[in-house]
């Protein structure tokens, strides 16, 4: 009986080590890892640009407080306001609390401006926010919000990629809108390109704040530093985890400097957010994702694992159904004959293949983003292989009814 709490269902599979894409479990057993701690292990397992920044890091200040300056959090922001449409950066030490500052930050931004009564966001059905109360509210999972007491006030939802709807939940509360430009959990959604630069031209019209949520498809995972990239747009207020850190706790709340000049001293903190270990990893994560040609490789990557799924779904249409999702945030929805949380652990423990489910009956493809092309077809073999085992049994399975 574990002493932990039972909020996961979790798999009895541990690991020990792990190497790029590779994970091994502690008898050794070696999995072709697809899932990356939910698109945290950016640059895969034990990278040695990161195991040498830790080492060095080790004997150095793990921790002060915000109170002082923090040279390697100064420099981390720049160099993520540079590489972006922000201006100013608040870290933290997980992606719900960065939606957090970015709900925050844009309540503040009209409060301080007087317009006290403009709090409400339009948020959008089949999202993901975080699991603290203020993020499930945000998104607004009956699942998750049920059995929590009264839900944080001041969010409407509407269905997503329909630019109508966000137009007619539009009311003089309206403070902002926040979006993931790819839903993540939600079934992996890609919200189009004319739908994202709508949500951009509603906002400008209706003086909004347009708000990211890219703590998924962010940081390289579609093929461009920034999901919203794709759409030659810019939020006005962006939250940044996951792969960020590489698998060091770190994510980021960034916004343009006028949206964030009101969160002044007293407004907003955090203990552990943007510690010196924290930024430090943070800074040689993005040492690598910002190198010349990094990028440009899970564009590629992503761009073959479109066209192998593309071919898997041709030898296998009755069983995958819908190809979804960008660049390495990809998916498939599956028949409902086969329970995605079942395919993932068959691919698990009969194919030693690491992927994630989500909503909506589909099956989440999340590699590191140093994945290679080979990586890729071995894992869709893998996925083959399973799917054709099924068929097998089903077809055993009428033979014996
Ligand atoms: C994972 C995730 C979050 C929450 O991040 P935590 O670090 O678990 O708090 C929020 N939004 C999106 C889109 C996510 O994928």
């Amino acid at each position: 009986m574990s002493a932990l709490f039972g909020t996961y269902a979790r798999s009895p599979l541990a690991f020990e080590r792990g190497e790029g894409v590779r994970l091994f479990s502690e008898d050794g057993t070696r999995y072709l890892d697809f899932h990356a701690g939910i698109a945290v292990n950016a640059l895969g397992h034990a990278h040695p640009h990161l195991v040498e920044t830790m080492r060095n890091a080790a004997d150095k200040v793990w921790h002060v407080s915000n109170v002082f300056t923090i040279p390697e959090a100064e420099r981390l922001a720049q160099r993520l306001v540079d590489a972006t449409f922000a201006d100013s950066v608040f870290f933290t030490n997980s992606g719900a609390e960065a939606v957090e500052c970015a709900i925050k930050t844009a309540r503040h931004y009209f409060w301080a401006k007087g317009e006290t009564e403009r709090y409400e966001i339009i948020a959008f059905t089949g999202s993901f926010h975080g699991r603290t109360l203020g993020t499930i509210a945000a998104a607004g999972n009956a699942h998750y919000v049920e059995g929590f007491g009264p839900a944080l006030e001041g969010f409407v939802h509407v269905k997503p990629n329909d630019i109508k709807l966000v137009e007619a939940a539009i009311t003089a509360k309206t403070c902002a809108i926040l979006i993931e430009p790819v839903q993540g959990e939600g079934g992996v959604t890609a919200m189009s390109v004319d739908y994202l630069r709508g949500l951009r031209a509603l906002c400008d019209k209706h003086g909004l704040l347009l708000m990211f949520d890219e703590i998924q498809c962010g940081y390289g995972r579609t093929g461009r530093f920034f999901a919203h990239e794709w759409a030659g747009i810019e939020p006005d207020i962006m939250a940044v985890a996951k792969g960020i850190g590489g698998g060091f706790p770190l994510g980021a709340c960034l916004a343009k400097g006028d949206v964030a000049k009101s969160m002044v001293p007293g407004t907003h903190g955090s203990t552990y957010g943007g510690n010196p270990l924290a930024c430090t990893i943070g800074n040689a994560v993005l040492d690598k994702v910002l190198e010349p040609g990094f990028i440009e490789h899970v564009d590629k990557m992503g761009q073959r694992l479109t066209w192998h799924l593309q071919q898997l779904q041709q030898r296998f249409p009755g069983q995958v159904l819908e190809l979804r999702g960008k660049g390495l945030l990809a998916g498939f929805k599956l028949n409902d004959s086969i329970v995605v949380r079942d395919f993932v652990a068959r691919m698990r423990d009969d194919h030693q293949l690491l992927t994630q489910g989500a909503s909506d009956n589909v099956l989440r493809l999340l590699p590191p983003l140093i994945v290679t092309e080979a990586d890729i077809e071995e894992a869709v073999d893998k996925i083959a292989a399973a799917l054709t085992a099924l068929d097998a049994e089903a077809a055993k399975e009428h033979v014996t009814a």
